[in-house]
This record gives structure tokens, sequence and C-alpha cells, in this order.
């Protein structure tokens, strides 16, 4: 893919989207999303992966709550990733990833993923270029193994402006119901925006085998919308069926 530039794209909503009328077509669609994981979980064929990147603060706790709330909790579960423990660093970065894919029938959510393998530790120096340049070729190839075995992924960057993410870091710090997420590390972060913003482009660049969608997040009803509608539309398009009886 020709490299895509960040901060070409806007992170806000299209000027004519109405909030209200986005809040009801979302609704509509997390009741779908559900009746189409009920197929997907009888007919056992599929398995479907979603992928969710971003910058601190950029809106991924949020996705999984709102997209799925309708979706039966037996066929679906959501995978945090956080920085490597000592066992998952003695194995390659593959290692903890591939033990979370999902089984026929289900649906997994990566909040973070093996992305973070060439984008944290980039940022931090931990990998070289080539490293980085490997791993993302042991990336298209694993997505292309998934893919291969029937399990269907989409991923999502949730692109919001260094603007909005300031304003919602300082939310941390000053509304109660928020302030469990304050981590004085995202400060830190977000002084190598640039940086992350540039490694993030060499991700959609070279491991877009399996396409990124890059959704607009600086509002959450928004991101809320394009999210439910590109996993319903994939469903949809899966098209799985309730299984009949056996013949005799
Ligand atoms: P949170 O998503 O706020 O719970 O934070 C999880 C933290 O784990 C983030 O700071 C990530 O950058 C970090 N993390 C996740 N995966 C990795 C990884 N493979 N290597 C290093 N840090 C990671
Ligand atoms: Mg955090």
């Amino acid at each position: 893919m020709a490299k895509l530039k960040l901060d070409k794209i806007s992170a806000d909503p299209p000027r004519e989207a109405e909030k209200e009328a986005y809040k009801e077509k979302t609704k509509a669609l997390q009741k779908a999303i559900d009746e189409w994981q009920n197929k997907l979980y009888a007919e056992h064929k599929h398995a479907l992966l979603i992928v969710f990147q971003g910058m601190d603060a950029s809106g991924k706790d949020g996705a999984v709550r709102s997209v799925f709330s309708e979706v039966n909790p037996q066929g679906i579960s959501v995978h945090s990733f956080k920085v490597p423990t000592e066992e998952e660093t003695d194995h390659d970065f593959l290692w903890r990833i591939h033990k979370q894919t999902p089984g026929k029938g289900m649906i997994k959510i990566f909040n973070r993923s093996h992305y973070e393998d060439v984008l944290v530790t980039r940022v931090h120096k931990l990998i070289n270029d080539k490293t980085a340049k490997e791993r993302m070729k042991a990336i298209n190839d694993f997505e292309n193994l998934l893919t291969a075995n029937n399990t269907h992924i989409l991923k999502f960057y949730l692109h919001i402006t260094p603007e909005e993410q300031s304003e919602r870091l300082a939310e941390r710090m000053e509304i109660k119901r928020k302030m469990w997420k304050y981590n004085p590390g995202d400060a830190i972060e977000a002084k190598s925006w640039k940086e992350y913003r540039k490694y993030y482009e060499d991700c959609f660049e070279h491991c877009n085998e399996v396409p990124w969608m890059i959704v607009p997040s600086n509002k959450n009803w928004y991101k809320e919308y394009v999210v439910a509608k590109a996993v319903h539309d994939l469903l949809k398009k899966i098209n799985p069926k309730y299984p009949s009886l056996e013949k005799e």
C-alpha cells in the first residue's frame, strides 16, 4: 500500500454526520451483530478476530464496550495485551498472540496486539529497523495463516488528534469515573507522538495484506458507528447459516 499520512486524514466525523441519527444506527447494528454472532457460533465454520490499536486514550476500551454490548458473552472474548511477562519475552513475539486467536464459531477482540511489537518496541529502541522489518514479514505470514484457516480479521486504528488526546488524558486527572485509568506514563508516551505516528504509518504500509481501517475517533459516537458497521458488514459477508438436522 502507498504511504499513508495520518496527519492528512481527518479524525473528526464528516460534517453532515448527525450525532443522534448515528447513535440510532449504531443501536440497530449492535442488535444485528448479536444475531449474526449466534449464526457464526451455530455454524462453527468461521472465526472473527478484531484488532484494536491506537494511541493511549484513543478509545479502544470504549469501542469494545459499545460495539459488542448486545452480543451473547458465550460467543465472544477479549484479550488485552500488556507489557510482556518474563515467560512471554522468553519466546518469539507471536507466541503469546497465537494462543489467544479465536476458535471456529468465536469472536475474539484484541485490545492492543502483535502490533505493539513493532510500535512501542521501536519507539523505545528495544528493536532495530532490521528486526522490525523481519517482524512485519512474520506478521503478514501469521495473518495469512489465520485467514487461510477461516479466521477473518478486522484491524482498526482509532485515529485521534494529539489535542484530543491531551484533553482526554487531562480528564483522567479530573473526573472521578476516569481516574482509575490515569497513568503517569501516558504523558511521557504522548511526547513520542511523532515517532508513534511514523511507526504506525510503517505498519499501514507494510502490513496491509489484511487491510487496516483508519477510524476517525475524535468523537466516540462516530467511532462506534464505523466499527459496528464494519463488524456487521463482515459478518453479513461471511453469511453463516444455522445448520439443519443431518438427513438420515
Ligand atoms: P493499557 O492498554 O493502558 O492497559 O496499557 C498496556 C501497556 O502495555 C501499553 O503501554 C502498551 O504499550 C504495553 N504493551 C503492550 N504490548 C507490549 C509489547 N509487546 N511490548 C511492550 N509493551 C507492550
Ligand atoms: Mg492506558
